[in-house]
């Protein structure tokens, strides 16, 4: 298939509103999509090219990307930004630069979607000395066989905002519409294989029993189930009954996967991080009385003298580690708590009801105290004990309670109302990045205030709910500036646009209706509690959740 027929299908999306028009015109389209192009093909369709479990990550941010186009279309890398900066939209500037080129340039030859998604794959596997360079190249050479709206939404992809309204649900109804499937057959098999193109594949292939069908895989990760905040204690006991008490251990999600003697380790965010956790691997291949298993838990580090939790910045850093992986370990050394399992001996567990889950968590784990133990559980249906599991947690020095209910099903990336978080500080939101503007006076040469923005769950756009500049502390400011000056796609009437890649936590008096602001909400007074790297923009909170909280904080008053 050539990949001018995928970008007519953008080009269709872009110029619809409507969810069901947008719908149809990719059910339509993937039933057209031979079956060996549908294992890439609709991931490209929401923008992202590799699956979520994948390891391979393109890594071009707009330097690459402007050196690329600058040695297409023989203009200097100052004049590339000089154009994205008029256009106010990369792929626009990059179709015009293009378009002017191909005016110099006689032959044109058809793009394969197969060969794009292979020439990113080379991008994505150059590591190493000289793989700056080597990315430019490929990229290069990808642009200089595309046409000009070709080359609009292949930078687009790699910059990771395509921008044609279709996200997750809408991809989801459509792949169920196109092969005549249920959408809830299709929401599991994703739960379960995490890859929209083997769930596309095998739902064109085999239908619902196909879907049905499909296995987890050990060392291929889960994404996880999430909690909701808790309206109060009493609400949720209202509504749940008995329920589970568990401490909120204030650390880092690990997905360990056994098999064998062989384990890995899996961050919040899908990222194989085994080898930066030798302790917590060899703790699990020891403790973990299975073959094959997949279990869930919270990595914290504890002062040793303070018995307290550390800093979660320290937590990270181990996380990040690389080199001298040992040292990192007897520095920041840490303690796992498991609190759930998804697969056990060739059984899917996730459809069990918790109280079950946990159970069977119980009878494989050897624990070993302080080192690798289940989490700290409390099952009670009275209020009062509730309050009390709490205040000890609190004066231990965790992050707070969960409250879980012990019918529920494990039911990963969605906040169901199925687990519930108790802690004491008001909510705060995981915001993306995607603006900032330079300082002035003693702030100069420095990005000083950043726009936040939040996700649209029906579009996948981000719509911006506020700007936060105050309560920044100069060391953040040093190290925000370096961390978004590489994602800078260009400047518009001062303010810097960039590549939607950094989330931060941020903290807020209340939240406001704003007409002023895409989201229709405005945070007051915001201030940036963290970065937050184990998340990414995908995993930020949705506008939808920003309405949420908004109406709870109503009803508070
Ligand atoms: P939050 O990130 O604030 O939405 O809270 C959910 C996170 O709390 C989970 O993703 C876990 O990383 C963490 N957590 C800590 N202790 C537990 C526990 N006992 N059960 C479930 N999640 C926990």
């Amino acid at each position: 298939m050539e990949y001018s027929r995928l970008v007519s299908v953008y080009e269709a999306l872009e110029a619809t509103t409507s969810k069901l028009e947008k719908t149809e015109i990719v059910a339509e389209f993937l039933r057209e999509v031979p079956e060996e192009l549908l294992e890439i093909i609709p991931s490209l369709l929401i923008g992202k090219v590799f699956p979520e479990w994948s390891d391979l990550e393109l890594g071009v941010g707009p330097g690459l990307l402007y050196e690329a186009v600058s040695f297409v279309c023989g203009i200097p890398v100052a004049e590339v930004k000089r154009q994205v900066a008029r256009a106010g939209d990369v792929g626009q500037a990059v179709e015009q630069m293009l378009a002017k080129k191909v005016q110099l340039t006689l032959f044109s030859r058809k793009l394969l979607v197969r060969e794009v998604y292979e020439a990113f794959k080379k991008i994505a596997l150059a590591t190493g000395s000289g793989s700056q360079d080597r990315k430019i190249r490929t990229l290069a050479d990808l642009l200089a066989s595309a046409s000009p709206r070709e080359g609009k939404y292949l930078v687009r992809t790699v910059l990771g905002e395509l921008r044609v309204g279709v996200a997750e649900g809408l991809l989801r109804d459509a792949i169920a519409r196109a092969f005549n499937v249920s959408v809830s057959a299709v929401e599991r098999a994703y739960m379960i294989a995490n890859d929209f193109g083997v769930v596309a594949r095998t739902a064109k292939r085999d239908g619902e029993s196909g879907l049905a069908e499909i296995k987890m895989q050990v060392g291929r990760p889960i994404r996880p189930m999430l909690a909701q905040l808790a309206p109060s204690i009493e609400k949720v006991f209202e509504e749940l009954g008995r329920a589970a008490l568990e401490i909120k251990y204030d650390g880092a999600r690990v997905q360990i996967h056994k098999r064998g003697d062989e384990v890995r380790i899996f961050s919040r965010r899908l990222e194989n991080v085994t080898s930066a956790l030798p302790d917590i691997a060899g703790r699990a291949a020891r403790a973990i009385k299975a073959e094959e298993a997949i279990v869930e838990g919270e990595a914290v580090a504890i002062d040793p003298e303070t018995r307290r939790p550390r800093a979660f910045q320290d937590i990270l850093r181990r996380f990040r580690r690389k080199y001298n992986v040992e040292e990192m370990v007897r520095e920041i050394p840490f303690e796992t708590y498991l609190f759930d399992i998804l697969y056990l001996e060739g059984e899917v567990m996730i459809d069990l009801p918790f109280e079950k889950r946990r159970g069977a968590l119980k009878k494989i784990v050897e624990e070993e105290r302080g080192k690798f133990e289940l989490a700290e559980q409390l099952i009670t249906g009275d209020v009062r004990q509730a309050h009390e599991f709490y205040s000890r947690a609190l004066a231990r020095g965790h992050e707070g309670m969960m409250i879980k209910n012990l019918r529920a099903p494990y039911i990963p990336g969605a906040r169901v109302g199925y687990m519930y978080k108790v802690k004491p500080v008001m909510e705060t939101l995981d915001l993306v990045i995607t603006g900032a503007i330079w300082g002035t006076g003693k702030r100069a040469g420095w990005l000083s205030s950043y726009i936040l923005a939040a996700r649209d769950e029906d579009t996948g756009e981000l719509l911006e709910v506020g700007r936060v500049g105050t309560g920044v502390t100069e060391e953040q400011l040093a190290e925000f500036t370096e961390r978004l000056k590489p994602l800078i796609e260009f400047e518009e009437a001062g303010v810097v646009r960039l590549k939607p890649s950094l989330v931060v936590e941020v903290a807020y008096q209340e939240i406001q209706r704003s007409p002023n602001y895409a989201s229709g909400f405005a945070l007051r007074f915001p201030r940036v509690v963290r970065i937050r790297d184990d998340k990414s923009p995908e995993e930020a909170d949705t506008v939808q959740r920003v309405r949420q909280l908004y109406e709870m904080q109503r009803q508070v008053r």
